[in-house]
């Protein structure tokens, strides 16, 4: 039988693994040191499964996706991966807000926004613009009201078992998950009851980050970085983006019990 890892590796990509750059450089060695110790690397992201494919193809032992910020997962399976939606998908979540009425007025999907919209609201270029509204489970958007329209839009979309997030400058429809269920999914099919080290700098990996074994807490370009209520197993990497993910990482893997050598 195959060793169990000595670590499984979560990590958030924007202002995390990538840099504005959407490149990991000064990760390079970190992630060399986790392919040399068949260390699985599982992207836990707010992007689509299409933004995700070259990427994945760019980096070592990517067993596993959470992308939709966990509205859908891809695991190993018996026949290669596979890929599991939650929630109502893509299209029966686009007419709910449509049959939402005045609740969802306020809230300015992809969808409605089309794609020289979403290109001139990124900065990105067409054919990313493409794999951004690639959606397969969750709608981002900009919401234009108040907090009391959006707590009425958030009472609209519980029966319908959707919550709205905040990610970065949209707000973001989507089935009731989050990245940590993804985590929970996948370390236990990856390797049941692995440590898990989590890496994000985000609201959306706040509870990843609360769950995880160890958690590595990402700072912001602007200085400022999330507040965990844990402190044990927590650290602060010492820079926003791949630049502090590198060091952090191997400074992790360097305090891992050491293993015989075989
Ligand atoms: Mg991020």
């Amino acid at each position: 039988m195959r060793e169990a890892p000595p670590l499984l590796v979560f990590t958030d990509l924007d202002g995390t693994l990538l840099n504005d750059a959407y490149r990991f450089a000064g990760a390079e060695a970190a992630l060399a040191r986790l392919a040399q110790k068949q260390i699985p690397l599982v992207l836990a992201t707010s992007k689509t499964r299409a933004e995700l494919t070259t990427l994945s193809a760019q980096l070592p032992g990517v067993p596993g996706l959470i992308f939709e910020n966990g509205a859908g997962i891809t695991c190993p399976g018996p026949g290669g991966p596979q890929t599991t939606l939650f929630g109502p998908g893509y299209a029966a979540l686009l007419a709910i807000l449509k049959d939402l009425g005045p609740a969802a007025a306020p809230f300015e999907g992809f969808a409605a926004l089309g794609a020289s919209r979403v290109e001139a609201l990124t900065g990105l270029a067409p054919s990313a613009v493409t794999l951004a509204m690639a959606r397969e489970a969750s709608e981002p958007g900009l919401f234009h009201g108040n907090e009391e329209a959006l707590a009425r839009f958030r009472a609209a979309l519980a029966p319908h078992g959707l919550r709205a997030v905040h990610g970065g400058r949209f707000l973001h429809v989507m089935p009731e998950r989050d990245k940590v269920d993804g985590l929970r999914t996948l370390a236990n099919l990856l390797a049941p009851g692995a440590p898990t080290l989590a890496l994000g700098d985000g609201e959306n990996d706040r509870a990843m980050l609360e769950a995880a074994t160890f958690a590595v807490v990402m700072p912001r370009k602007d200085g400022t970085r999330l507040a965990l209520k844990r402190t044990e197993g927590v650290t602060i990497a010492p820079a926003p983006g791949p630049d502090g993910w590198g060091p952090a990482v191997l400074a992790q893997l360097g305090a891992l019990p050491q293993t015989r050598p075989n």
